[in-house]
């Protein structure tokens, strides 16, 4: 049985991109090839506001989160924690045998920019990983408040995930002063798992450059080399990066500025539905995600069940991330969706509610 993801990735895949994937292969050293990245990299530019370089890594987003801290972390990194993924990153910096330190946060609260100046202020830090749009629980941190705090501390690289906001949402990278920006292919942009974006400041990469512990398959200095012959360091992931130049169309037809408007309204769409029939939203107010609704379960639905219905229906959300399974349920409006085909899950949802066990309400 086949159905459509409105889960917070992967999302669902056009027909179109899934096309654009089945092309026979090019060489990666080819003068085909180059011309097919160079022709990527001024839209991807436009989309991270920025004119820094932007690298293809053939890697889940991940790979890159982990790449990064070796090139640019030295001493002692900060960890913005508000959700399973940032968590995530101070483990792993820790498994990277780097000191690190958490900046915690509860779940579904924004990463404060006060606490933020406070812990850098102390000093000893000279990276910060910070995640834009918290997935797990759908939290959207202010980068802008948060950009302007690392803009007082020179010597921090900033490391920010934008994988679930990239190109749903403005992400001005040189204006904001960050560092090292990084997005998956499987959420906003709506392309199948195995791609990341990533975009690097001169100054992260001069840091880059004196690292010994930065490795080769993640080495940023590699990828800026190769970017200036218009090529990745190792053999990409071809088929995705056809289904990014096809993507890339897409997002020039619709402008820029009606995708992002486009993301917002159908956000807002999900959201009143939900306010209508009794949830409430799980992040804190004015802090709620705009590429997806994470949903506080207030009416004690089953959970599992109403997914089964939506199944047969031909859909499936997501009944909430490790701890706040059951707790919560996420609906992503990410990628493709339009009023019509979000019109055509509300529809299937409120079927499957119908008859629905709830405990509480
Ligand atoms: C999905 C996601 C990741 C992890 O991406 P992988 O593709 O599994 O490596 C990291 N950060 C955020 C915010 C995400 O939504």
């Amino acid at each position: 049985m086949t159905y459509k993801l409105f889960i917070p990735g992967p999302v669902a895949v056009s027909e179109k991109t899934l096309r654009a994937m089945a092309q026979p292969m090019i060489g990666h050293r080819s003068t085909d090839f180059i011309a097919l990245y160079r022709a990527l990299t001024p839209q991807l530019q436009a989309l991270m506001g920025t004119r820094d370089s932007v690298y293809l890594a053939t890697s889940s987003a991940w790979g890159v989160m982990e790449g990064a801290l070796r090139n640019v972390a030295r001493e002692k990194v900060l960890c913005c924690m508000n959700g399973a993924f940032s968590d995530k990153w101070l483990d792993v910096a820790r498994r990277c045998g780097l000191e690190a330190a958490g900046l915690q946060f509860e779940w579904g609260q924004p990463v404060d920019p006060a606490a933020l100046r406070a812990e850098l202020a102390k000093g000893g830090y000279d990276a910060v990983t910070i995640i834009h749009n918290e997935t797990s629980c759908g939290c959207m941190s202010d980068l802008p408040a948060l950009a302007a705090v690392l803009r007082e501390f020179p010597d921090v690289i900033s490391i920010v995930d934008t994988v679930s906001s990239f190109s749903a949402v403005p992400i001005e990278k040189d204006a904001l002063g960050l560092d090292i920006v990084l997005a998956g292919s499987q959420k906003a942009l709506a392309l199948p798992p195995g791609l990341t974006v990533l975009s690097v400041s001169k100054r992260a990469l001069a840091r880059a450059a004196t690292s010994p512990t930065r490795g080769y398959y993640f080495d940023l200095v590699e990828f800026e080399k190769n970017h200036e012959g218009g090529m990745t360091p190792s053999t990409p992931v071809i088929p995705l990066i056809y289904a990014l130049r096809s993507k890339l169309e897409d997002i020039a037809a619709e402008g820029i500025p009606a995708r992002f408007a486009r993301h917002a309204r159908l956000n807002r769409t999900v959201r009143d539905w939900a306010f209508a029939r009794g949830f409430q939203l799980f992040p804190r107010e004015g802090f709620g995600s705009v590429t997806l609704n994470c949903f506080a379960n207030t009416r004690g639905i089953d959970l599992p069940a109403l997914n089964q219905k939506l199944k047969a229906r031909g859909f499936v959300i997501d009944g909430g991330y490790g701890p706040l399974k059951g707790k919560t349920f996420r609906i992503s409006n990410m990628g493709d969706e339009t009023d019509e085909t979000v019109a055509e899950l509300l529809a299937a949802l409120d079927a499957g509610l119908t008859g629905i066990k709830y405990t509480s309400h």
